[in-house]
This record gives structure tokens, C-alpha cells and sequence, in this order.
């Protein structure tokens, strides 16, 4: 895809104490693009998002976005700059109610008229949100529970939105669900970034994927190639 990547992170290497957990990777993604990162337990894609979001210092590389170096910039500054993510476990405020969930995603936006209709269309997107808005988020199922986390990083409109393990501990039916959405904001244009351990589903959405293996990007390619990909298939798509 021609012009430039939206983030570009170029020989980033870092890890915790003396232990190295990523050895000098590159990866791109292009404004519009649905790129997948998959690999296994411990490949390091939890250390690759904490490193874009700004919450794991380098040892060597850079992150660009935009066209700007962040490697100065703290995790909030990267979050007003539109880098927005999905955490693992959902992490929602499961005392709070679903609605003040979904507002608290917007406090990084200025003041603006714009809230209550953004979120009308959340409760589009999401009917059953809308239905249980006035309950503690606790309450929510777990494919619930990944709907709002989705709708609270939406409502800070961001230009990149990083998700983490989306499918994880939730039952088929409801992973088919989750990926259905994506997909729907994959089709509006929004820029993603999916990390899963679930490769298949993934790379079945995604335009381009990386396959991350103890800290090295071993193969990339559209995520078509990646399902079909022999060796690929052996280790992460069950033979
Ligand atoms: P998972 O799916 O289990 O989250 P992952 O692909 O996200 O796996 P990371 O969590 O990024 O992998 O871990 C990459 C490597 O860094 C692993 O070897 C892991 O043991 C190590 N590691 C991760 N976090 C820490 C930490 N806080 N202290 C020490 N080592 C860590």
C-alpha cells in the first residue's frame, strides 16, 4: 500500500530487566488498514501494545505516528493524539454504571456539543448497551462486558484503535459476534490494530497480519496468505 503508515514502529527492542522481549521488530499499518499481530502465550503482543501505548520505555527504536516521534511522549499524550485501546479482560468500571462507562471513554476529548449524539450512535452500534445503560457494568456478560470496552474506546474517536484479545474467555458464538463488529468498523474506515491469540478468526478479518514468535516478526503478508501459509498453519491455526 503506497503512503505512509499511520504508525510506524522501526527496530523496536525492549524487555524487562535483563531479559530481552522484542528483538528489534518493525511493523506498519496504513490509515484504514485492519492489521492482526498473532502469536503465543508469551510471543510478546501484550509487550508490542504497552510499547505503543507508551507504557514500556525502548531499549532501541522508534514510534512513529502521524509522522511525529513518540518515543518522548507519555502514554496520555499518545491517547489525545487519538491512540486509543481495548485492553485485555475489558477492564470496564464494573461499579460504574455502562452509561458513565461510555462517557468516561470521551474525558480525553475537549468539551464539546458532540457527546450526547455520539452517544445515540454508540447505543446504535451497541442496542443491548443501550438497554442495560442505567446498570452497573459488572453486571454485563462477557461479550457484553467486550462490547462496551469497544464502545468506551470509540467514544474517544480514535485514530488508531488497539485491541487486545478481543475474544478472549468468550464462548464461539460470541467471538463470531465481536469479529462482526470489528469488521463493521473496519468497513468505516476506522484504523486497527488487533492483537489475538485466536489466529484464525483474526487474520480472517484483517487486510495484513504479522506473526510474532519470541519476539521476532516471523512472516507477514495479507491475512488471506497467513491463513493458507503452511507453517503458519502447523503452529497457530491447529495443523
Ligand atoms: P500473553 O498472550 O500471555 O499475554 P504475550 O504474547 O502478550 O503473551 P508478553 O506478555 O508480551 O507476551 O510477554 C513477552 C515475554 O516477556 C515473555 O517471555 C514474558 O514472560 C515476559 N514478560 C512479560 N511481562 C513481564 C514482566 N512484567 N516481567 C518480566 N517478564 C515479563
Amino acid at each position: 500500500k503506497g503512503g505512509a503508515p499511520l504508525l510506524d514502529l522501526r527496530g523496536i527492542r525492549t524487555g524487562y530487566g535483563r531479559i530481552e522481549a522484542l528483538h528489534g521488530l518493525d511493523v506498519a499499518i496504513h490509515p484504514g488498514e485492519t492489521v492482526a499481530l498473532v502469536g503465543a502465550n508469551g510471543a510478546g503482543k501484550s509487550t508490542l501494545l504497552r510499547v505503543i501505548s507508551g507504557l514500556q520505555p525502548l531499549t532501541a527504536g522508534t514510534v512513529t505516528f502521524d509522522g511525529d516521534n513518540l518515543n518522548r511522549r507519555k502514554a496520555a499524550d499518545r491517547v489525545h493524539r487519538g491512540i486509543v485501546q481495548v485492553p485485555e479482560g475489558r477492564q470496564v468500571f464494573a461499579g460504574l454504571s455502562v452509561e458513565d462507562n461510555l462517557m468516561l471513554g470521551a474525558f480525553s476529548r475537549r468539551r464539546d456539543k458532540g457527546l450526547a449524539d455520539d452517544l445515540e450512535a454508540m447505543y446504535q452500534r451497541f442496542p443491548i448497551l443501550k438497554e442495560k445503560r442505567r446498570l452497573h457494568a459488572g453486571n454485563l456478560s462477557g461479550g457484553q462486558q467486550q462490547m462496551l470496552a469497544m464502545g468506551r474506546a470509540l467514544m474517544a474517536k480514535p485514530r488508531l484503535l488497539l485491541l487486545d484479545e478481543p475474544s478472549m474467555g468468550l464462548a464461539p458464538l460470541i467471538i463470531e459476534e465481536i469479529f462482526g463488529i470489528i469488521t463493521e468498523l473496519k468497513r468505516e474506515g476506522i484504523t486497527i490494530f488487533v492483537v489475538e491469540q485466536n489466529a484464525s478468526e483474526a487474520l480472517a478479518i484483517a487486510d495484513r497480519g504479522y506473526v510474532l514468535e519470541t519476539g521476532d516478526i516471523v512472516a507477514t503478508g495479507s491475512g488471506e496468505t497467513l491463513l493458507n501459509d503452511e507453517s503458519v498453519k502447523a503452529a497457530y491455526l491447529g495443523g
